[in-house]
């Protein structure tokens, strides 16, 4: 085995940078957006803004927290008006400035504008460097402020067109919602890699980007923001607008895996039904011999029920998660601290004592809260544990929207399964196939990007800094058509024993 990794992280998962809500046409429309934001916290957790209209001008607030913290009622009451957008961001360490926070908004030659981004620009930090150069001063170290300023320096004479042109200049992903005194826009990247959706309440339009922000308010599911696709809606009506050429489709197939919330529709399809489908297909392609199928809590749930189905394995909830543990959560001296994943996970020793347990995870990261689990259900006296994970083996970082470690750091870029497998002190290993992941989700015609799984990227423009505004973790990109130096050892589906 090459190294063993010595990071410890708190939290060893991938994060998602961002969710976005926007309303159209509703009297109460920032008390809509706070409920849709609530709904979407899990895209976002460190800070949070909403700006509305009342039709001349813009209001805004944006704080640092959980939406629900923020957006007390008499904050709300400053946010008057039938338009409103809002934003839930997640940022690294180091980068929790309020400055970062969105909805941005800025007064320019296009008049009054607000605007909250989901993904990551790729070529930002370029595109930074020259409009730096020929005078613009920014005001964020966000990559979302360079769209705000290719807008300001765009000759078109309308909002969409400048945001057309804007767009058409920069790489990477963007799900993105403007706000001005009286239109509302939601623009998807051509290669669509974020997800967004449009709904309907009564007479007004809602956009979300995630389904489940629409189940709370009863509202109706309407269609996907198309990728390529900028939508206008202003009292005139909804008009659908193609701002760019078409690209070959690259949702993000981790939304699917992990990141979006099970009860929400993603590109088309049921989250909760592909992560059954992942677990199903790892039990076909992993089966072993053991007593209960056990969920590491949340995510892993759904491709537990999964495998347990298919196995004909009892599903049990061997693994309690601690709801309560807040980003603030402080050790209370030196003497009684390390309790590492014990505050957010605890065994059901009844449950799992004398028996053979396959736990069921959506992902290994750095592999450090995977090796503490397998030890924590060994303590209470599991017989063997065989870990089987919802998706292939991550290489490779994202640079679309999603904080990943940098390559070293994960440890499935330097590690082959068997070595991680004794290093989490497994009886067993099994990633599911890149191509039953592609099944699970049903993709049929390669719409999805699978980046971290193969090291081969879409885009080929890069940029050797990366602002880190919109929670990017700041690590270089490099070769970004795939000369990795890395390539995937799990092409095939494969489990792995332990050793002794
Ligand atoms: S690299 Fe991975 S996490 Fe990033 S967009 Fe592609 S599939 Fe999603």
């Amino acid at each position: 085995m090459t190294q063993t990794p010595k990071l410890a992280f708190a939290d060893d998962h991938f994060h998602d940078h961002c969710g976005v809500f926007g309303v159209f046409g509703h009297p109460e429309a920032a008390k809509l957006a706070y409920l849709g934001l609530y709904a979407l916290q899990h895209r976002g957790q460190e800070s949070a803004g909403i700006v509305s209209s009342d039709g001349n001008e813009l209001h805004s607030y944006r704080a640092m927290g959980e939406v629900e913290e923020i957006f007390v009622p008499s904050v709300l009451a400053k946010l008057p008006g039938a338009l409103a957008i809002g934003h839930t961001r997640y940022s690294t360490a180091g980068d929790k400035a309020l400055l970062n926070a969105q909805p941005i908004m800025i007064d320019c030659n296009k008049g009054k504008l607000a605007l909250g981004h989901n993904g990551n620009l790729t070529n930002a930090a370029e595109w930074r460097r020259r409009l730096e150069h020929r005078g613009s001063i920014f005001q964020t170290n966000s990559d979302t402020e360079v769209i705000v300023h290719l807008v300001a320096r765009s000759q078109a004479r309308n909002l969409s067109g400048a945001l057309g042109d804007a767009l058409n200049q920069v790489e990477g992903a963007y799900s993105l919602l403007v706000l001005t005194k009286d239109e509302l826009y939601a623009v998807r990247d051509p290669r669509g890699f974020r997800p967004l959706v449009l709904g309907r309440l009564g007479e007004a339009w809602l956009v979300a980007s995630e389904t489940c922000a629409f189940d709370l308010l009863n509202a109706q599911y309407v269609r996907e923001v198309e990728p390529g696709e900028m939508v206008r809606i202003s009292k005139g009506g909804i008009e659908s607008i193609h701002f760019a050429p078409e690209k070959p489709a690259q949702q993000c197939i981790f939304e699917h895996v992990y990141f979006s919330r099970p009860d929400s529709t993603i590109f088309g399809r049921s989250v909760n039904e592909s992560r059954e489908a992942l677990g199903r297909a790892l039990a076909k392609e992993h089966p072993v011999d053991a007593d209960i199928v056990v969920p590491v809590p949340d995510s892993g749930v759904p491709a537990a029920v999964g495998y347990a189905l298919e196995s004909k394995i009892p599903f049990r909830m061997g693994l309690i998660r601690n709801h309560y543990i807040g980003r603030t959560f402080i050790e209370p001296s030196q003497a009684i601290r390390n309790f590492g994943v014990k505050l957010k996970l605890n065994p059901v020793r009844g449950l799992i004592e004398g028996q053979r347990v396959i736990l069921v995870d959506d992902s290994i990261v750095r592999g450090t809260t995977s090796r503490k689990i397998v030890r924590m259900v060994r303590d209470v006296g599991a017989k063997e544990v065989h870990v089987r994970i919802s998706c292939p083996p991550t290489i490779s970082p994202c640079y679309y929207g999603v904080d990943t470690p940098t390559r070293e750091e994960l440890i499935a870029s330097s590690n082959t399964p068997e070595e991680i497998c004794k290093y989490l002190g497994a009886d067993s290993l099994g990633y599911v196939s890149l191509s039953a992941l592609r099944q699970a989700v049903n993709d049929t015609q390669s719409r999805f990007c699978t980046s971290c799984y193969t090291g081969v990227y879409p885009t080929d423009l890069v940029q050797l800094e990366v602002p880190s505004g919109n929670g990017v973790n700041g690590h270089a990109l490099e070769a970004a058509n795939g000369d990795t130096g890395n390539s995937n050892p799990l092409e095939r589906p494969v489990t792995v024993e332990r050793e002794g």
